[in-house]
């Protein structure tokens, strides 16, 4: 590999807004066949709305109050949700965020839940009849989160996130390139299935804890496959570290740009089999 055919490479790639920290990378970039794309902020938009609330006042009070103090996308979506109802929020006494699972909230010295169902299932909450709500939501790719007060389910709140538009494109050429593409969330299996499916994405991976991901790719690394880890999200860091090739979102955090190889302006996923073809025609030419 002659170096300067690497610095051409890297340089066209950075022309189109490909950010390949050293020549090397560019290098393995060529060798990859599997691509592990994270959902949320990645294939998605990242900015979920409220599309459906059950429960009375006090509980979408209770609710937007507890999530006030999440930095979670989710969150800001059903903090939004109550601001445009003119709901007033109160004061938080005390807040853990569960990873992966939802939130443990004081409020007003009422004990609030909000997250999934392994969460409320862990502190012996009864959804009843709630449960085919639940299965209805995530059917449509929604993210339905349960709210429990006091130890008793009080209503659901489901929030929608859109995939990027050019997502199936990217998908395809990916695997046009002989690329196997394989998605990662910690949400549910059946919200990432309908989300995958809307993307043209065959093999999930879903309600992987954000300390788990680096280990699910890991493993498809054993399998002996050269994988690239596609994200955006500090939960996603440590993968972007083992991967072969860590691709960040441009438009992600600081932390996930740090730890990756390639960066991606703007988020835009189109870049990446671009960032592909880009390696493949420069080291044809050097070898
Ligand atoms: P993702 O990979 O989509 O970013 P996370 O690992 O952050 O997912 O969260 C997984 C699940 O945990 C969410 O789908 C949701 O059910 C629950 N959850 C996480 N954060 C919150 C929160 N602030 N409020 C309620 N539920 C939450
Ligand atoms: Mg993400």
């Amino acid at each position: 590999a002659t170096p300067t055919s690497i610095m051409v490479g890297t340089g066209k790639a950075a022309e189109n807004g490909i950010l390949f920290k050293g020549g090397e990378h560019l290098e393995r970039t060529h060798e990859l066949n599997a691509i592990v794309l994270d959902k949320t902020g990645t294939i998605t938009k990242g900015k979920p709305e409220v599309t459906n609330f059950t429960g009375d006042e006090e509980t979408l009070q209770l609710l937007a109050s507890a999530e006030k103090g999440s930095e979670h996308p989710l969150a800001e979506a059903i903090v939004g949700y109550a601001t445009e109802k003119n709901i007033d929020l109160v004061e938080v006494d005390d807040f853990v965020a569960i990873p992966g699972n939802g939130i443990e909230v004081k409020v007003s010295s009422s004990h609030i839940l909000v997250g999934n169902r392994k969460l409320l299932q862990n502190h012996q909450v009864d959804i009843g009849g709630a449960e085919q709500e639940l299965i209805d939501y995530e059917i449509e790719g929604k993210t339905a989160m349960l709210i429990a007060i006091e130890g008793q389910y009080r209503g659901i709140v489901a929030v929608a996130d859109t995939i990027k538009e050019t997502a199936p494109q990217a998908i395809r050429e990916l695997k046009e390139e002989g690329l196997e593409v394989i998605m990662l969330t910690g949400d549910n299996e059946r919200t990432a299935q309908a989300i995958a499916k809307q993307v043209g994405i065959d093999q999930v991976i879903a309600q992987v804890l954000p300390e788990e991901k680096a280990g699910k790719v890991k493993e498809i690394q054993d399998k002996g496959k050269k994988v690239a880890m596609v994200g955006d999200g500090v939960n996603d860091a440590p993968a972007l570290a083992i991967a072969d090739i860590g691709i960040a979102i441009g438009t992600g955090t600081e932390v996930a740009i740090e730890a990756a190889d390639v960066t991606i302006l703007g988020g835009e996923l189109l870049l990446i089999p671009k960032a592909i073809k880009i390696s493949h025609a420069t080291i044809k030419n050097i070898r």
